[in-house]
């Protein structure tokens, strides 16, 4: 290649750069998860599928040694054989068989994104701990749609260096969604399986969505939410037998041996069956709330309660996980944690400081009454509306506020 020619494909690079840049601001990114059908696989890609994390992980540890020891530029990118311990911890060479030369590559430059990232953090005299080494690398990135993963079509992907398709289960969550662009890919080791995290961008908006008028939600213990047109939803997950079960295995298993590691992974695989149960309530719940053209909701002290009286049933709640999706979404209104919703009457807008945890029904000497959660709910948009939380003026601007115990009436 001549000079020129350098400068004019950089330049091209550049310049398409700035278009999927100037393009992006219009779209919005998504992260899907699909999950690898592994029951579908053929032996050579089971195989390849399991080596390919273990080779991640040689090569990690081979290239963070270098790094170490030498500097973070000199390894070699199209390193073939790298130096490790075998299973029964001697020094070992190892064949890189499988790693294809763009998977290697996001290997060794999550580590020079690590270590510089460190130095960073220790030039401005901050306390910084080193790279570890791993016993299990877990993402390997696939850099490019169409190279090295593509999808053939909902149930079946291709992945660089795979012979055949792959089956996957999940990708119905975005298949329909017209204009959707795939760009890079994660292939996961979780403890319950192999997933394949697509991220993807699709255009904002787009036509308008018709919504549902506005809610208010109510976010306690004993019921996990309450929405301001009355309706109730309990979540509560109790830790599941199957982990307790497991806890006492791995307790009983010698430290360091074979038994305890598998143990140790029955362990783990429990917990992500949880961690997936919450996320897939949680994300139910957001959708069903966003449907919704406003959601009015208080900053509540979640962590408060997990010290405080309340304890583990909000730790196995829902509630954390909610609080977080909903706090990013633009059509979510959020009040501040002095905002008097459960003493606050509606109706003669007068504070009732008098009301306690114990009361399940709000009275005011004004004729109003209310189930005590609906009734904070309510008061979510309520306040809101009027804007002036805290102080001892508190206003329901306009908004009727019988219209809202209109809404609060009708079924749901
Ligand atoms: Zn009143």
């Amino acid at each position: 290649m001549t000079a020129e020619e350098r400068l004019a494909k950089n330049n091209r690079i550049r310049e398409q750069g700035k278009q999927t840049r100037e393009k992006r601001k219009s779209q919005v990114c998504r992260v899907y998860r699909v999950k690898i059908d592994i029951s579908h696989l053929n032996n050579a890609q089971k195989e390849r599928l399991q080596m390919l994390f273990v080779e991640a992980k040689w090569l990690y540890n081979d290239a963070l040694t270098f790094m170490n020891d030498h500097n973070i530029n000199g390894y070699n990118m199209a390193v073939q054989t790298v130096q490790g311990l075998d299973k029964d911890r001697l020094p070992a060479t190892h064949e890189l068989e499988y790693l294809g030369a763009q998977m290697k590559q996001s290997v060794i430059q999550g580590i020079k994104h690590s270590l510089k990232a460190l130095a960073s953090i220790k030039e401005h005299n901050h306390q910084a701990g080193s790279l570890r080494y791993k016993s299990e690398y877990a993402s390997i990135n696939l850099q490019q749609y169409q190279v090295t993963y593509r999808f053939y079509d909902d149930k079946h992907i291709g992945i660089q260096g795979f012979k055949g398709w792959i089956r996957i289960k999940g990708a119905k969550q975005f298949w329909n969604i017209p204009d959707l662009e795939f760009a890079n890919a994660k292939l996961l080791k979780l403890p319950d399986g192999y997933y394949l995290a697509v991220t993807t961008y699709q255009n904002k908006g787009g036509e308008e969505k018709k919504y549902k008028p506005e809610i208010g939600i109510d976010m306690g213990i004993k019921t996990t939410i309450t929405t301001s047109y009355g309706r109730k939803i309990k979540v509560q997950i109790e830790e599941s037998e199957r982990i307790k079960k497991c806890q006492r295995l791995m307790s009983r298993r010698k430290k360091g041996s074979n038994n305890r590691y598998k143990a140790r992974k029955l362990l783990q695989k429990a917990y992500q069956r949880l961690t997936n149960l919450k996320k897939d309530i949680a994300n139910k719940i957001v959708y069903e709330l966003l449907e919704h053209e406003h959601v009015y909701m208080q900053d509540e002290n979640l962590k408060g309660w997990h010290k405080g009286l309340f304890g583990r049933p909000v730790q196995h709640s829902v509630l954390g996980l909610l609080k977080a999706k909903l706090m990013k979404n633009d059509r979510v209104i959020v009040l501040p944690k002095s905002a008097p919703t459960t003493k606050y009457c509606p109706k003669c807008r007068k504070l009732n400081r008098d009301i306690t945890l114990s009361d399940r029904i709000y009275e005011c000497s004004c004729g109003y009454r209310e189930d005590r959660d609906i009734h904070a709910a309510l008061n979510m948009i309520v306040l809101s509306k009027g804007n002036t939380c805290g102080t001892q003026e508190i206003h329901a601007f306009g908004e009727d506020i019988r219209h809202l115990q209109n809404i609060a009436a009708q079924p749901h």
